[in-house]
């Protein structure tokens, strides 16, 4: 790891300064990841402003939706009282993620931040166009048994990534239509989490849509219907501490045996968190069936396309689909 200085601001104003005026420094938090990244030389930052001594943790409800602040520890979003009653999918979604160890340190800003775990970006003795652009991507041609189905860049040698994204927390948000608050030195706005994260088109290096000097304040969930009939169904290699191969966070509204709203987004499979708009709209005003249910997951698959190793979530993600809205409509 190479060298960097180290400073840990108190306010606000200060931390975005830091970052503003110098061109490789950069925030941490829980460093979950970026310690991971700096010490394979993936990343090598000059100055790393800590942000723990910001003010930024609170979990509140306001007029319309709730508030989590970037700060706030997964761990206590995962177990917090207002998490669990108004969006219990997010908390199930964040217990399905990294280990208990893990989820006491990474914060909610760091989640949504967190990168590709894309063995080639992480190992420099490959081409990888997200770490170095132009190279060249080692998994297309290689082991792609974990990468992308959906979004994928492929095309251009020169431009191609098929790595996913590797958040739990994202897909429920992204389901949850939540809203990313955000400052920099042009003050604060707010992201659609739908517009947050990209897909690698011909900047693969690039994962969201946030300037260097911005700041994620908190996540803001629109309070919504789905307190009751939700699920977050995650396939993987082993039963914790793994990344998803495959995850759905399904919600439903149900009144007489009948689907009034629903939301579905997939993991494990894109660049992004994968929304499932037309399968959702399929839903509506239909029976609980499993066969609406599996009506809906074949919408998912057109635009599917699979490399030498991963052809087999074409087949897992409608299967995945259909059982995560069967466990939400409690029809098992
Ligand atoms: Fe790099 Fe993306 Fe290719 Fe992985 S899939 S090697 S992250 S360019």
């Amino acid at each position: 790891m190479k060298p960097f200085q180290y400073i840990r601001p108190t306010r606000l104003k200060d931390a975005i300064e830091a970052v503003a005026s110098n061109p490789n420094a950069r925030y941490i938090a829980g460093g979950t990841n970026l310690i991971d990244l700096m010490k394979r030389g993936i990343v090598s930052p000059e100055k790393l402003v800590d942000i723990n001594g910001l003010p930024l943790k609170k979990i509140e409800k306001k007029t319309g939706f709730l508030r989590i602040g970037a700060l706030a520890l997964n761990s206590e979003v995962a177990q917090h009282r207002l998490v669990l009653e108004n969006h219990p999918l997010l908390a199930q979604a964040l217990n399905a993620g990294a280990s208990g160890q893990l989820r006491n340190m990474a914060t909610v800003g760091g989640n949504i931040l967190q990168r590709t775990r894309c063995p080639y970006f992480y190992d420099p003795v490959f081409p990888c166009n997200k770490r170095k652009p132009g190279t060249g991507c080692g998994a297309l041609e290689g082991i792609n048994r974990t990468h992308a189905i959906f979004g994928l860049s492929e095309n251009d040698p020169a431009q191609s990534c098929i790595a996913v994204h590797p958040s739990d927390f994202c897909v429920a948000l992204s389901a949850l239509d939540a809203t990313v608050l955000v400052v920099g030195t042009k003050g604060e706005r707010r992201i659609a989490f739908g517009d947050f994260h990209r897909l690698p088109g011909n900047s693969p290096d690039l994962d969201a849509n946030l300037e260097k000097d911005e700041l994620i304040l908190a996540v803001e969930i629109p309070d919504a219907v789905f307190t009751k009939h939700v699920h977050y169904l995650k396939i993987r290699d082993r039963a914790s501490y793994a990344f998803a191969l495959v995850s759905v966070a399904a919600a439903l509204d149900l009144e007489n045996n009948r689907i009034k709203a629903a939301r579905l987004a997939l993991g494990g499979v894109a660049h992004k968190p994968w929304r499932l708009f037309e399968a959702e709209k399929a839903l509506v005003g239909q029976p609980v069936s499993e066969t609406t249910f599996q009506k809906a997951a074949e919408l998912a698959m057109p635009s599917a396309k699979a490399f030498a190793h991963n052809a087999y979530k074409l087949k897992l993600v409608p299967n995945a689909i259909v059982q995560a809205l069967k466990s939400a409509a409690a029809l098992v």
